[in-house]
């Protein structure tokens, strides 16, 4: 399914960021019932102020987050791709995810040995990349062999062949796949159909710092940031053992505590609610008195479409759905006042639901 994989060197705070993940996870598995808990994998929810504001309106008996699935990839280190360490099974793992997480180490600490012997972030980022195009490589190769052997029955795989060539010439560079000058064209969608290249995912890099480092960005940050910014990924600065005691504090001391830091929102919610958005994913709601609800859809879904996430029922007997967007449900302070005020939409098959719609589904059963 669609997952973050979580990867970083020894001692850089992946454990430390995947137990509070495993720590939220656990806070809401009440909730999550269906959810089965696997030791390599968290269940998070998502965060969204707008569920509370909605719940205000309706006072609800519970609210349900969307969630968000991270996978815990183990094993990647320098010679992976060669077999070291847990050798080649880390690989199988990250070809599953949509999105690769990277935890850099950001913070100085005698007591924390570094594997390289210095902080470095940009030098860790190459070492975690380079495994990731090493592994690439053997994948392309394998597949320009099978393509040449196509080739001398079916001319149309030498055009595949050459492409792939290209491709190839780009990793060997040591270039990621994302940034492939043709990575639009179709013929890189049918290779990576199933190669599923670990480099063509999406990375959002975590600079995992200490407290100084979160009221000020240190030099290991601004220039992760800086090569972050350089490589148009997104990178989320937090303190992977701060966030562990974030997780199982009360919202109100939470708060205080955040707003001590000066910050809004914790690293660990930027990383969960940007790596949702990284993911293509999007929420719309549902409101009712017994539960006030966020349901996950894949951005430019259909109405009937999104309502099969409810149930399949739903979707076969679709008539129509009540929308209103979520702006005007808290204008007009929920949904009578919203049908008062006209703000209330019928909406058929074709539409595509819009991230915060509150919906109300009409069907036949
Ligand atoms: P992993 O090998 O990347 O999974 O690293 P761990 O999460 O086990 O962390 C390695 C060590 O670094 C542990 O002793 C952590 O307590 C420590 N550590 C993790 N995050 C931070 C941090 O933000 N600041 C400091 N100073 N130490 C941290």
């Amino acid at each position: 399914g669609l997952a973050i994989g979580l990867v970083g060197l020894p001692n850089v705070g992946k454990s430390t960021t995947f137990n509070a993940l495993t720590k939220a996870q656990n806070a809401e598995a009440a909730n999550y019932p269906f959810c089965t808990i696997e030791p390599n994998k968290a269940v998070v929810p998502v965060p969204d102020p707008r569920l509370d504001a909605l719940a205000k309106i309706v006072n609800p008996e519970r609210i349900q987050h969307s969630t968000l699935d991270f996978v815990d990839i183990a094993g990647l280190v320098k010679g992976a791709s060669k077999g070291e360490g847990l050798g080649n099974k880390f690989l199988a793992n990250i070809r599953e995810t949509e999105v690769i997480l990277q935890i850099v180490r950001c913070f100085a600490d005698e007591n924390v040995v570094h594997t390289e012997g210095s902080i470095d972030p940009l030098r860790d980022v190459e070492i975690i990349e380079t495994e990731l195009i090493l592994a690439d490589v053997e994948m392309l190769q394998n597949r320009i062999e099978r393509l040449k052997k196509q080739a001398k029955a079916d001319k149309k795989a030498q055009a595949m062949v050459d492409f792939a060539q290209t491709l190839l010439d780009h990793l060997d560079q040591g270039n990621l796949a994302r940034s492939f000058p043709e990575i639009d064209d179709d013929r890189f969608a049918e290779l990576n159909k199933d190669l599923r290249l670990l480099t063509a995912k999406e990375i959002m890099y975590g600079a995992n710092t200490d407290e100084d480092g979160l009221l000020e960005d240190n030099e290991y940050v601004q220039r992760l940031a800086a090569h972050a910014e350089e490589q148009n990924c997104e990178v989320i600065k937090l303190c992977a053992k701060i966030e562990e005691e974030l997780v199982g504090l009360e919202d109100d001391e939470r708060d205080e505590f955040l707003r001590d830091l000066g910050v809004e929102e914790s690293g660990l919610e930027q990383i969960i609610r940007k790596g949702f958005d990284k993911l293509g994913l999007m929420s719309y709601f549902t409101a009712g008195v017994k539960e006030v609800r966020a349901w996950t859809i894949r951005k430019n879904t259909t109405a009937p479409k999104a309502a099969a996430v409810i149930h399949n029922d739903f979707e076969k007997g679709f008539i129509r759905a009540e929308v209103i967007g979520y702006e005007d449900f808290v204008a007009c302070n929920g949904e009578a006042g919203a049908k008062e005020a006209g703000k209330m939409r019928l909406e058929g098959k074709e539409y595509i639901v819009q991230d915060g719609d509150v919906m109300h589904f009409r069907f036949n059963v």
